[in-house]
């Protein structure tokens, strides 16, 4: 299985490249992507997390996996803040402001149109994958100043637990 790649890996900053032909490889991907983020207990994954730079993201909140190719976020409105996690960041949970609503649009992996309109949870798990494919972390919406503090007791906690034997 692969690896889940954890900041500060340099892939996780890198913008995604668009999906222009839905094959076997792209399937091969989303394949190994659930695997993955059900193996973590996650809700979400995006490709850059296996170390992967393809527009692709798999969400399942309760409703089986979803798989959505090249999403783009085509507008939204009102704003909620929640606490977030991130499989690419053990142990930080920071309160991120998005979109309360919002409409996305993508491809699945039969290579047919998708448009979601998504609101509260669902939209945020979303918004939080999307962000993955450009680059952005849940750290990047605070300060610097709190974010190197949350990287440094990351770094702390991670050598903690490896010491104990856990698999963090
Ligand atoms: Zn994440």
């Amino acid at each position: 299985m692969d690896n889940i790649r954890i900041y500060p890996d340099p892939i996780l900053r890198k913008k995604a490249q668009p999906i222009e032909n839905i094959d076997g490889r792209v399937k091969d991907v989303a394949g190994r992507m659930a695997a993955v983020m059900y193996a973590n207990k996650g809700i979400g994954l995006a490709a850059p997390q296996i170390g992967i730079l393809s527009r692709i993201l798999i969400v399942d909140i309760g409703e089986g996996c979803n798989v959505l190719i090249n999403p783009e976020i085509v507008g939204g409105e009102g704003e909620s803040v929640m606490e977030e996690g991130c499989l690419s960041l053990p142990t930080i949970e920071v309160s991120v402001k998005r979109m309360e609503k919002v409409f996305i649009r993508g491809r699945n992996l039969e290579g047919k149109d998708v448009n979601l309109e998504l609101f509260g949870f669902p939209g945020r798990v979303y918004q939080h994958e999307i962000d993955h494919l450009n680059g952005i972390l849940i750290i990047h919406h605070i300060s610097r100043l709190k974010r190197e503090l949350l990287i440094k007791r990351m770094v702390k906690d991670l050598k903690h637990s490896q010491k104990k034997g856990s698999i963090l």
